[in-house]
C-alpha cells in the first residue's frame, strides 16, 4: 500500500518522551474522528452507508457518548440499528433452524454427538457475534495508525536524527513495538533491519528493567517504614505499565504540548 509522507506529527510524537510516541498520536486521531463522526460528516451520504454497515465498538460508543451530542448518536444508531435488524433476523431465524434440527436428528446421529448440528448452531451463533465485532471508528484509527507506522519506517531509513530519536523513545509501549517489528519486516532489510531489532531490544530491555524498579519500590512505599523515604520516579508506575503493556489505557492522557 502507498501511503502519502507526513513526517511532522510522527516527529512531534517521539520529541515527548513522557508518553508511547504511537500511543500519543492514536489518542489524537481518536479524539479528532470521533469528534468528527458527530459533527458535520454524520450527515455526509457516505458516512451514513459506512456507519449502518459498521457500528460502533464499546469503546467508541463511550467515547461518542461522552460527547454529549444525544440526538446526533442517536440519529446514527438509528439507522445502524434497522440495518442490523434486517440483516440480524435471518441469523437468528437461522440458529432456530438449526437447534430445531439438532433437538429433531435421529436417535443413531445424536448417539453420535450430532457433530453436523451444532456445528450448524454454532456456526449460526458465529455469525451473529461477527456482526457485532465490526467497528467504523477501530477501521479508520487502524489505517491511520498504519499510515503513520509506515511514516516511522521512512524516517528511520532516511534520517539519522531520528533513528537516535527512537532509540530513545523507552515510553514506546510493547503492543506498538510489535506492529512496528511486522511493518520492519516489509520496509527495512539488511543492516538497518538489524539495527532497528537491535534498537528497540535495547530500549525494551532498559525501560522494563527500570518500570520493574519503580513499580517495586511504588509497593513499598506502602510500608510504613518508608513512608518518609523519596518517591523518586515510582510515582505513577502503576499507570505507566499498564500502558506500556497493553498500550495506553489509565492515568495521564498522552496528549502533547
Ligand atoms: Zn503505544
Ligand atoms: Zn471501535
Amino acid at each position: 500500500m502507498k501511503y502519502h509522507i507526513d513526517t511532522i506529527p510522527v516527529w512531534d510524537a517521539f520529541k515527548q518522551k513522557k508518553h508511547c510516541p504511537l500511543c500519543a498520536l492514536k489518542y489524537k486521531v481518536e479524539l479528532t474522528d470521533v469528534d468528527r463522526c458527530l459533527g458535520g460528516s454524520v450527515m455526509e451520504p457516505d458516512t451514513r452507508i459506512r456507519v449502518n454497515e459498521k457500528g460502533f465498538c464499546a469503546r467508541h460508543q463511550v467515547l461518542l457518548y461522552n460527547q454529549r451530542n444525544r440526538l446526533g448518536h442517536a440519529l446514527m444508531m438509528h439507522t445502524h440499528l434497522k440495518q442490523s435488524h434486517s440483516t440480524l433476523t435471518p441469523m437468528f431465524e437461522a440458529a432456530e433452524k438449526a437447534a430445531k434440527a439438532c433437538a429433531n436428528a435421529p436417535i443413531t446421529k445424536k448417539l453420535m454427538g450430532n457433530k453436523d448440528g451444532k456445528a450448524a448452531l454454532k456456526d449460526a451463533a458465529q455469525r451473529i457475534l461477527h456482526h457485532t465485532e465490526s467497528c467504523l471508528l477501530c477501521e479508520s484509527i487502524e489505517e491511520n495508525m498504519a499510515r503513520y507506522a509506515y511514516t516511522l519506517m521512512h524516517l528511520y531509513k532516511t534520517d539519522t536524527a531520528f533513528r537516535s530519536a527512537f532509540a530513545e523513545a523507552d515510553g514506546l509501549c510493547v503492543p506498538d513495538g510489535a506492529m512496528l517489528l511486522k511493518m520492519a519486516a516489509d520496509h527495512l532489510s539488511g543492516e538497518l533491519l538489524t539495527q532497528f531489532a537491535h534498537d528497540l531490544n535495547v530500549l525494551m530491555e532498559r525501560s522494563l528493567t527500570k518500570l520493574e524498579g519503580d513499580l517495586e519500590w511504588f509497593t513499598l512505599k506502602f510500608d510504613y517504614r518508608n513512608q518518609d523515604k523519596p518517591w523518586g520516579d515510582s510515582k505513577g508506575s502503576l499507570e505507566r505499565t499498564a500502558n506500556k503493556l497493553r498500550t495506553y489505557c489509565i492515568g495521564e492522557e498522552p496528549i502533547q504540548e
